[in-house]
């Protein structure tokens, strides 16, 4: 069985699918999907005709794939800009070119893994990023430009969850959150929000915050100042256009802040969201490490960074009521970031 190559693309309405054979041939007529149906998806990709599963193939402005995918045990690749065609302004390279791409240089993209992330391979780019950044986000957070914990004096924690909405998790989350009346934040990416309107809707009115956090799960620094723009402002409107009412947060995919990043976001009305606890629950460590790491490290002020979306999240949500009721014992009150940030001082109103 020769190998197969599936590229995905994602476009303003959904995924854009093409499998290749290693002679170039379509294996299966192109096809679409919405950002609600990757489980439909990876199951059509694990039927298709005999043998194993035809490898997935990103760019790497697509972070929402990839975990789902290899938690479902697909080979999935990462096509780099360097290796890549331009881009539409909004919008992955086409599906069919980033087949191509790996068909013709196998060796070339990134094998994503679930232990990596979606950024297997290119950590020390990342890190070297951040820490080139840090100057200019401390100058932001004390101009109130940037969030990442509140006073330590104030005894409430903010609990805020990533990459939704999701089909299966989200409801999840908000019935045990509300079944210790906490509150907390959700950032979510454009993509899904699309996809999953009511899921969004059903967020909000539990009372919970709504934060953006792009609408593709970009690793920003590949954008160009205009491309990171239109993924906050598309992302936005969608938020807008299903709650009523704009996200004023914004918090990057990754947290990779880098000078350029930052400079992109200059003058832009929102304000960064960042965190100072990370649960590590996207590497699926099981649900007690993930309620120990947050334990250990959550007190006074702290912001927790959970995800609720793209991937397989039942440890996060096992992890939950373990991490509610540590908190509470302690006194601590949960609320979101946007409470908690208006005892902090200078992003009050943000
Ligand atoms: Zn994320």
């Amino acid at each position: 069985m020769s190998k197969r190559y599936a590229g995905i693309a994602w476009t303003e309405t959904g995924y854009r699918v093409e499998v290749l054979d290693d002679t170039g041939r379509h294996v299966a007529e192109p096809s679409s999907w919405s950002g609600g149906q990757v489980g439909e998806l990876i199951a059509w990709l694990g039927g298709l005709g005999d043998g194993p599963a035809p490898a997935v193939v990103l760019d790497s402005t697509n972070g929402l794939l990839d975990g789902p995918m290899t938690a479902a045990g697909l080979e999935v690749y990462r096509a780099d800009p360097w290796l890549l065609p331009p881009r539409p302004r909004f919008g992955s390279v086409p599906a069919g070119q980033l087949a191509e791409q790996a068909r013709t240089a196998p060796g070339a993209p990134a094998r994503v893994t679930a232990e990596g992330g979606t950024l297997t391979g290119r950590a020390e780019e990342y890190f070297d990023g951040v820490r080139r950044g840090e100057p200019a986000r401390a100058a932001l957070t004390e101009a109130g430009g940037c969030f990442d914990h509140g006073r330590r004096d104030d005894r409430r924690v903010a609990l805020t969850f990533d990459d939704g909405p999701d089909p299966v998790y989200t409801r999840q989350v908000v019935e045990i959150l509300e079944r210790y009346g906490a509150r907390a934040t959700f950032f979510c990416v454009g993509h899904h929000v699309a996809a999953l309107p009511d899921e969004v809707r059903r967020i909000a009115s539990y009372g919970h915050e709504l934060g953006n956090h792009s609408w593709s799960h970009p690793f920003l620094p590949d954008l160009t100042p205009a491309e990171l723009r239109e993924q906050l402002d598309r992302t936005a409107e969608e938020l807008d256009r299903v709650t009523g009412a704009v996200p004023t947060w914004f918090r990057p995919p990754y947290g990779a802040l880098t000078p350029e990043v930052l400079a992109a976001l200059e003058g832009h009305p929102t304000t960064l969201a960042m965190w100072d606890v990370d649960a590590r629950d996207w590497s699926r460590p099981g649900p007690e490490q993930i309620a120990a790491t947050v334990l250990e490290g959550a007190g006074p002020g702290s912001v927790v960074l959970m995800h609720e979306g793209a991937g397989d999240r039942a440890q996060t949500v096992q992890a939950l009521p373990s991490i509610i009721e540590g908190l509470l014992e302690r006194g601590l009150e949960l609320v979101t970031v946007g409470e908690l940030a208006a005892m902090a001082g200078p992003t009050a109103g943000a």
